[in-house]
């Protein structure tokens, strides 16, 4: 049923997705959106997967090579965690990644990025992380990131497809349409390596107010509107081989 239902959407909404040549012809940062343990590793809380989730490890795994790769390289990384205060709600969600949990850190593969300098975290208590990049004086970490490391493209991943990385690829499109952002031009979603949850209708249904989110129809509607929005979709990312040229020096 619900894989006729994707089928159906597929054709109906076909998001066309492109491979991406990473050079440092362009410099490029990486995004990573809560890739934490409150959405991402079985059983953490409320918003964790309940039983191993092929997507979010994929997620994980891919988000993991890419931090790694970019460190290697010192091409920037920021890395966004989601993180509430226990007394502040986020309807319709239950509670989850409260700060100082270990829900509101990074997954154990990635928690090696909370000391390297070439990566920014930022903590966010709301859904749009450019929203929560804002700072108490005004400025805002994520624009400043963009600027002091003149980025011109950004490769986003991580988690929901559909909520989080959406929200944040849309509202870094119109600040960067705005000329807030400059120097970036591209915003670039790798499908791969973002994730949504699975909740089924079969499920939901028992759960008083709980939404349905089928995992596979969200994560396609979320590529799809990023994609309405002047994201570029791409599904597989790799490196130019970088040749060394030492007569240039
Ligand atoms: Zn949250």
């Amino acid at each position: 049923m619900v894989s006729k239902t994707i089928d159906l959407l597929k054709k109906d909404l076909p998001v066309e997705q492109s491979s991406l040549v990473l050079s440092q012809d362009v410099k490029t940062g990486l995004v990573l959106v809560d890739v934490v343990n409150g959405f991402c590793t079985v059983g953490a809380g409320n918003l964790a997967p309940r039983e191993p989730d092929k997507q979010i490890s994929d997620m994980v795994e891919e988000s993991v090579r890419l931090a790694k790769l970019f460190c290697e390289k010192n091409w920037p990384v920021f890395a966004f965690l989601d993180s509430h205060h226990p007394d502040i709600p986020e309807p319709p969600y239950p509670p989850h990644c409260i700060t100082g949990t270990d829900e509101a850190r990074l997954v154990p593969a990635l928690q090696w990025l909370e000391n390297e300098p070439n990566a920014t975290l930022k903590c966010k208590d709301c859904i749009d992380g450019f929203l929560g990049s804002i700072e108490k004086d005004g400025s805002n970490l994520f624009v400043d990131w963009v600027k002091n490391n003149q980025i011109k493209a950004i490769l986003v991943v991580g988690i929901c497809t559909d909520i989080c990385v959406l929200d944040f690829v849309c509202s870094t499109l119109s600040a960067r349409n705005r000329r807030i952002l400059t120097p970036l031009e591209d915003v670039i979603v790798y499908s791969s390596a973002c994730a949504t949850f699975d909740l089924p209708v079969h499920v939901a249904k028992d759960i008083n107010g709980a939404l349905a989110h089928p995992q596979d129809l969200m994560h396609h509607i979320g590529l799809y509107i990023a994609k309405g929005r002047g994201a570029r979709v791409v599904s597989e990312v790799s490196f130019a081989v970088c040749v060394e040229s030492d007569t240039d020096l």
